[in-house]
């Protein structure tokens, strides 16, 4: 029997373009059916090579999977439940973008097995959210967040800092304005200037490097939430178990267009990407880097296998026990060894 792998469904369907998006989305009127079938066979084809295998987590993302008609969700959703093992599944996330679903429709989806749900609300100021592009302004996402809130569900929200002209006092009124919504989950990222999007013509003035890295600190100070991820905050119990899972190494499957996957099969590591079905085999090694890469994002930290073991120097990490430490069989960035995470990497990793 396989083991257990979390699966990922990309939804690339948008309203419009934001103007820093970067992801695999168009904003060309979906064909749902089309789509509709072409998850579904990507489901049979990773059935055929795995089995009934048990599914811990799912994760519908975009793109805009609120967009999805509820006749599709339905489908997809009878399709995982009659192919693999969704008895032991425990999270269902649905990504939502304000203003694209009405409160029925947010309804219909918890009634057919959504118990999460993941608003991009990006900003609470309407100017800052027509500069990004976003099609709602903020009394709609304040509106949604509330009738979210007010289901049994569990509700995260997305927002972007470091705008150009941000600074620490934006983000501490951007925290205090998360804990008063009464929010158990928020991811919140600094804005990435992405070539060949409208922002990566417009030769922004971007807030220096230690501009960001004083909000980022402020973020810690003011927002309620504990910090999880390098930019993800939860009240215990309350973390994405889907992206919590995929940070710790454990097998995930990509389905549809824009998604990738880590499958393991035949005791060896494959890359997956969903859509025309690509996956090849990965070393041992190379995944292992994976998951001290991902693992170190977290404050769970990197789990120690032999594995890992093998690609990790731990003596530098012995001698820098102000920027990475070993506790309880995993390697722990420190605080002020997130910040220069990338940095600390190429040190960590041999
Ligand atoms: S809603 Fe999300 S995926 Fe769609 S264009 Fe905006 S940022 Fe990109």
């Amino acid at each position: 029997m396989n083991c257990p792998h979390n699966i990922y469904i990309h939804v690339p369907f948008c309203i419009a373009k934001c103007n820093y998006c970067a992801f695999f989305s168009s904003a060309i009127a979906p064909d749902w059916e089309s789509y509709q079938k072409s998850i579904c066979a990507e489901i049979d084809f990773w059935a055929n090579k795995l089995g009934r295998i048990k599914v811990p987590t799912i994760f519908f993302g975009g793109g805009t999977p609120s967009l999805m008609p509820i006749s599709v969700f339905q489908s997809i959703m009878q399709k995982l439940n009659s192919t693999f093992d969704l008895s032991d599944c425990v999270e269902i996330t649905l990504e939502a973008n304000p203003g694209t679903l009405d409160n029925a429709k947010l309804r219909d989806f918890i009634a057919n097995g959504i118990n999460r749900i993941s608003i991009g609300v990006q900003s609470l100021d309407d100017d800052e959210l027509k500069f990004l592009g976003r099609k709602h302004d903020s009394e709609t996402a304040l509106n949604f967040l509330d009738a979210a809130l007010n289901t049994n569900v569990k509700v995260s929200a997305d927002f972007i800092y470091g705008l150009p002209n941000h600074n620490v006092q934006n983000i501490i009124k951007l925290c205090n304005d998360i804990n008063s919504i009464g929010l158990q989950h928020a991811s919140l990222y600094e804005l990435t200037i992405e070539p060949n999007t409208p922002f990566g013509k417009m030769n922004l003035s971007m807030p220096s490097n230690d501009e960001m890295a004083d909000m980022y600190l402020a973020i810690s100070d003011h927002l309620r939430l504990p910090r999880y991820e390098v930019s993800n905050y939860a009240t215990p119990g309350n973390e994405c178990r889907h992206n919590q899972n995929v940070w710790d190494g454990d097998a995930y499957i990509g389905l549809g267009h824009g998604a990738a996957g880590r499958v393991f099969m035949n005791n060896s590591w494959f890359e997956e990407y969903g859509g025309d079905i690509k996956y090849t085999k990965i070393d041992n090694r190379t995944r292992a880097i994976e998951c001290v890469m991902t693992g170190l994002r977290t404050a769970r930290g990197a789990r120690i296998t032999n594995e890992v073991k093998n690609v990790v120097d731990i003596d530098f990490i012995n001698s820098h026990n102000d920027l990475v430490i070993i506790n309880d069989n995993h390697i722990r960035a420190t605080d002020k060894g997130l910040l220069t995470l990338d940095d600390l990497l190429v040190h960590i990793i041999k």
